[in-house]
């Protein structure tokens, strides 16, 4: 799709304006169904149109999550308490790309804690294929835009799945990138030692070429990787000769249309000619434990910076510092408040040694266990979700019932690896399910590979 249209406004077929115009304005309709963006940014769109078409995603539209940095453009993280925040900068991600057209910015969980859109302060993102149900999270505005057609591609955050969950939900293909590829700077911080940037389109080759110009090294994120040789990741290779790990996992929980997607997927993937096996992560029940100690810990240092001075809220009339403080703080929305409280328990003096050196301890022995795997297998595939969209209505009787959900999605971000979602197939009730294909660090190539061969048959 992005190559047919480069072609296309390359040869004049189409100018940039008319191409912006058109998504602009499905946008602009979809918007108010869906609430895909937080804001559409029309203006913004139409005065930055290149003039002339260079690289690739000159003049495509895209949409960008609203945690993501974008020169003079309003970034609210999806909370309250940035809803004025105007960027003074742009994300080195973000100006990799060239000149594409910034259709507007993606809805999310407020700073991307959630998997739902729904602890967005603008409302939850609604999926396109069905409005009743969600767009999933916490990307989900993003997926819900590239899904219903207002933008080619989008980039998105995923620190423990918020790019292949809302991707998997809406039927779309979402990487999350090994940790360190592309650039963080200039996406508000999560948890910094799990975040990565990633990519959503309607193809994996698309994925591929805006990952082609996405990553190049920064020297302004300490994390960033320098490669000795640029790949294109759009040069996909031969895949038989794979040999493919299949992720054992209790069936509990995940559901009947996503396991019976999951096994035609192995079936499709032997086909192939790869050699396909079993494999155990013994490790695997603790990563939802480990992951929502590590992840809140680095969440509260990195949100003292909202303190109403610096960033954030900035209550007025208020002499009082405690009262200020309060005041300021008390504008977060609840999981932001409940993950501040659970990371500034587990990084305090009495409990660090109890929940956080823990924490951290199992996760290496989660890499260690990852990385014998990947002597044996060159990717593991898993379910993304092991449910699919939820209803609008849903209600979760308590957080934990939400974060056990993760499950498939968190290794990857423990372990700094790549892993990518394509859509397997819809249930009884049309609503789509998602196949993970993940790897070892800087296996992207592998990974979309497989991925591009297993989507074939959905085009
Ligand atoms: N659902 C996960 C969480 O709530 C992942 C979020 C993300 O990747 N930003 O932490």
């Amino acid at each position: 799709m992005i190559l047919e249209l480069h072609n296309k406004l390359k040869a004049g077929s189409i100018s940039a304006k008319e191409l912006a115009e058109e998504y602009l304005k499905i946008a602009e309709d979809k918007n108010k169904v869906l609430n895909s963006y937080i804001s559409i940014t029309r203006e913004y769109a139409l005065s930055h149109l290149p003039y002339k078409i260079e690289s690739i995603l000159d003049g495509i539209p895209a949409c960008i999550k609203d945690n993501i940095n974008i020169l003079s453009t309003n970034t609210t993280a999806g909370s309250q308490v940035l809803k004025e925040y105007i960027s003074p900068y742009t994300a080195t991600a973000v100006s990799n790309l060239g000149k594409f057209t910034l259709i507007g910015k993606g809805n999310m969980d407020s700073f991307a804690f959630g998997s739902t859109t729904q602890n967005s302060y603008f409302g939850p993102s609604f999926n396109p294929h069905n409005i009743n149900t969600v767009a999933g999270g916490s990307s989900g505005g993003v997926a819900s835009a590239v899904a219903s057609g207002s933008a080619v591609f989008g980039i998105g955050s995923d620190t423990g799945g918020s790019v292949r969950q809302p991707a998997s939900f809406c039927g779309i293909v979402g990487l999350k990138p090994t940790y360190g590829l592309i650039s963080r700077y200039g996406l508000i911080a999560m948890g910094s030692s799990f975040d990565t940037i990633g990519i959503m389109a309607n193809t994996v080759h698309d994925v591929a070429l805006v990952l082609n110009e996405a990553c190049k090294y920064d020297p302004k994120d300490s994390t960033s990787l320098s490669l000795e040789k640029k790949l294109d990741y759009s040069k996909f290779n031969d895949i038989s000769k794979l040999k493919v790990g299949v992720l054992k996992f209790s069936d509990d929980g995940v559901e009947k249309d996503v396991m019976n997607a999951f096994s035609n997927s192995i079936r499709d993937i032997k086909k192939f000619g790869c050699s396909v096996k079993e494999i155990t992560i013994d490790h695997l029940k603790y990563v939802i434990a480990a992951y929502y100690i590590l992840v809140p810990s680095e969440i509260s240092a990195n949100m003292a910076r909202f303190d109403g001075i610096r960033f954030g809220y900035h209550p007025k009339g208020i002499k009082d510092i405690e009262e200020f403080y309060l005041e300021a703080r008390s504008k977060f929305e609840d999981e932001v408040k409940r993950r501040i409280l659970i990371g500034t328990y587990t990084l305090s003096s009495g409990y660090y040694d109890a929940y956080y050196s823990k924490a951290d301890a199992v996760r290496r022995l989660i890499k260690q266990e990852f990385d014998g795997v990947f002597k044996d297998v060159d990717v593991i595939i898993s379910p993304t979700s092991p449910t699919v969209a939820y209803g609008k209505d849903k209600v979760f009787d308590n957080p934990l019932e939400l974060y056990l959900s993760d499950i498939f999605t968190i290794p990857a971000n423990l372990i700094g690896s790549p892993a990518i979602s394509i859509p397997n197939g819809v249930s009884h009730d049309n609503l789509h399910t998602g196949l993970q294909i993940m790897g070892p660090q800087l296996s992207e190539i592998n990974i979309l590979s497989l991925a591009n061969e297993l989507y074939k048959k959905y085009e």
